[in-house]
């Protein structure tokens, strides 16, 4: 994908990356995957895509990616995580399976598959003031909720019953939903201003 814009990683260990890659190279952005940590030096901003957030986890510990995405995290890279993404970042993860581990940095506690097996998917739509314009429909998939917005973060979107499921705290930002699945490109939108004015 190439793009005059700025080079922006989508992790690629497992989920639905190429969507991101698509949606972002669509936007005139460089759109690479990584794999590995010496594709971390290069890029401006990340993606972390939904997937499996455990299988994720594994994936990024084996292949030597977890220790340098944490640094990368923490020194102010711009990173957006939806669905297992969003988890990957949260500090702290409810209903994880033994041993999970997540990147943190994002002052959140995230439940995982927080919706059951009841209602695994649905899709609805949402007010979301920080992007203005008419409400975004949001495709949710097995996803987490925000169960709690730590001081550094802030809600930027939830559903009617008060559950948070858009967030974002300076450089990072986190939908419980998929807007890669949509065509509304208004979240990555979003997501690459950060990276622009980081
Ligand atoms: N349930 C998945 C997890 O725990 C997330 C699902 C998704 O990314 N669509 O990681």
């Amino acid at each position: 994908m190439a793009g005059s814009g700025p080079r922006v990683g989508v992790l690629a260990l497992q989920g639905d990356f190429r969507e991101h890659l698509a949606v972002l190279g669509g936007l005139g952005a460089e759109a690479i995957p990584v794999k590995r940590p010496e594709e971390l030096a290069s890029i401006q901003g990340l993606v972390i895509p939904g997937g499996e957030s455990s299988v994720m986890d594994k994936l990024s510990r084996m292949f030597g990616l977890a220790d340098p995405l944490k640094a990368a995290i923490r020194s102010g890279l711009p990173v957006y995580g939806t669905c297992a993404g969003l988890i990957m970042l949260a500090d702290t993860v409810l209903d994880a399976i033994d041993g999970q581990q997540t990147l943190g940095g994002f002052d959140l506690v995230v439940r995982r598959n927080a919706f059951g097996s009841q209602l695994d998917s649905f899709e609805t739509d949402l007010e979301v003031p920080a992007i203005g314009g008419d409400p975004v429909h949001a495709v949710f998939i097995r996803a987490p909720i925000v169960e709690s917005v730590g001081e550094r973060a802030s809600a930027l979107a939830s559903l009617p019953d008060g559950r948070v499921v858009a967030v974002e705290q300076g450089n990072l930002l986190g939908t419980s939903f998929h807007p890669e699945m949509t065509g509304d490109t208004r979240f990555h939108e979003y997501f690459l201003a950060k990276v622009g004015s980081a």
